[in-house]
């Protein structure tokens, strides 16, 4: 088996010698047991955080050790009659080509016409948080204009397009001209390139000039800042990810504008999407529903070998990826 590890834990920005490619023989299989081919490994902004040696909801990733991930694969040969020869299934055993499991963790992708590799996106991890984080906990309601940053990313992507469909009034901020143009043609109602705004506050302003009412935080840092600016009274913020600090060396300071939340009377909460799986079926069901109708659209950009994994980690800082960020196997 290939397999990528940690060699050395990131100072900043990631670079290819922190990871290291390293073949392994794999163990005789047991009764029991399944002989797992990965075909498609996620690469994701979190896995950020398990590089560092801290105490987190998640344990961090161990120098010398497989970095984990979610993976879909095929069961190549098998001792398990759960998990039959030709069977696909998710795990969170991504960054090595093959794998022996006796089938604890592992789950069976249902029987559909989706792309596999759907299955680490849209009908996913990512697609899940999109729904999370608008419906469970910033309470989307249709009359609200709604900020989303990373807007183009695997879970803003599809977030820009649940709050198109529940009516709402959409605004995505993205790091190109390009992706500015996918947002559109997603539908969404104004875009941002906040690589190219003077003042991100007052670009904000202009794009939303009734206000946000529910704001979609995946970046932090200046992007929070121009939201707590725009906030309408009793708005509401579903903080996923603060992405452009998971590089930072030092603590970042806080938004200088902090009492925008007692001002208008803001709610802010944050939120980790496997807390809320129990609701995971809920989803699946709704956007299975919405992709066979034609009314969701996802996109994907992919990474061949899992030599090409390491880059297709760092690229998510360097906004590579066009949707899902993916490594084909
Ligand atoms: P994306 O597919 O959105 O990829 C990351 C994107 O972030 C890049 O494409 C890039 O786009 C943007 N980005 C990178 N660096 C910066 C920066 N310094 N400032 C602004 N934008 C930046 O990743 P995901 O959809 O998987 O994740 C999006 C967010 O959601 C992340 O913060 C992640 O940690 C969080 N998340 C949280 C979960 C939870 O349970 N709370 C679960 C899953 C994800 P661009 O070109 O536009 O800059």
């Amino acid at each position: 088996s290939q397999q990528v590890h940690l060699a050395s834990r990131p100072e900043g920005t990631p670079s290819a010698d922190n990871f290291e490619l390293v073949s392994v023989a794999l163990p005789e299989l047991k009764e029991g047991e399944i002989l797992v081919q990965n075909t498609w490994i996620s690469v994701d902004p979190y896995m950020r955080g398990r590089m560092i040696d801290r105490k987190s909801y998640i344990p961090p990733f161990q120098i010398g050790e497989v970095l984990e991930g979610g993976a879909i694969g095929e069961v190549v040969q098998s001792n398990n009659p759960d998990f039959p020869a030709g069977s696909k299934v998710s795990s969170m055993l991504g960054w090595r080509s093959h794998f022996v499991s006796d089938g604890n963790g592992l789950t069976l992708l249902p029987n559909t016409p989706l792309p596999e590799q759907t299955f680490l996106g849209i009908m996913g991890m990512p697609g899940m948080t999109a729904w999370t984080g608008l419906f469970r906990i910033a309470e989307l309601k249709p009359t609200d204009t709604v900020f989303i940053s990373a807007a183009s990313g695997a879970v803003g992507s599809i977030a820009c397009q649940i709050a198109k469909m529940h009516g709402c009034t959409v605004i995505g901020s993205v790091g190109s001209e390009e992706k500015a143009q996918y947002l559109l043609s997603l539908g969404v109602d104004a875009t941002i390139n906040y690589k190219e705004a003077d003042n991100l506050s007052q670009a904000l302003a202009d794009a939303a000039p009734q206000g946000i009412d529910v704001y979609f935080e995946n970046v932090g840092g200046e992007h929070l800042e121009a939201a707590l600016n725009n906030m309408n009274d009793y708005g509401r913020i579903a903080v996923c990810g603060l992405i452009s600090q998971y590089n930072a060396t030092e603590p970042q300071p806080g938004p200088s504008n902090m009492a925008m939340l007692i001002i208008k009377k803001l709610k802010m909460q944050g939120f980790i999407v496997f807390d809320h799986w129990a609701h995971y079926s809920e989803y699946a069901q709704q956007m299975g529903q919405w992709i066979a109708e034609g009314k969701v659209k996802y996109e994907e950009t992919v990474y061949q070998g899992i030599d090409q994994a390491a880059e297709a980690f760092i690229g998510l800082f360097e906004g590579k990826n066009k949707g899902k960020m993916l490594v084909k196997l």
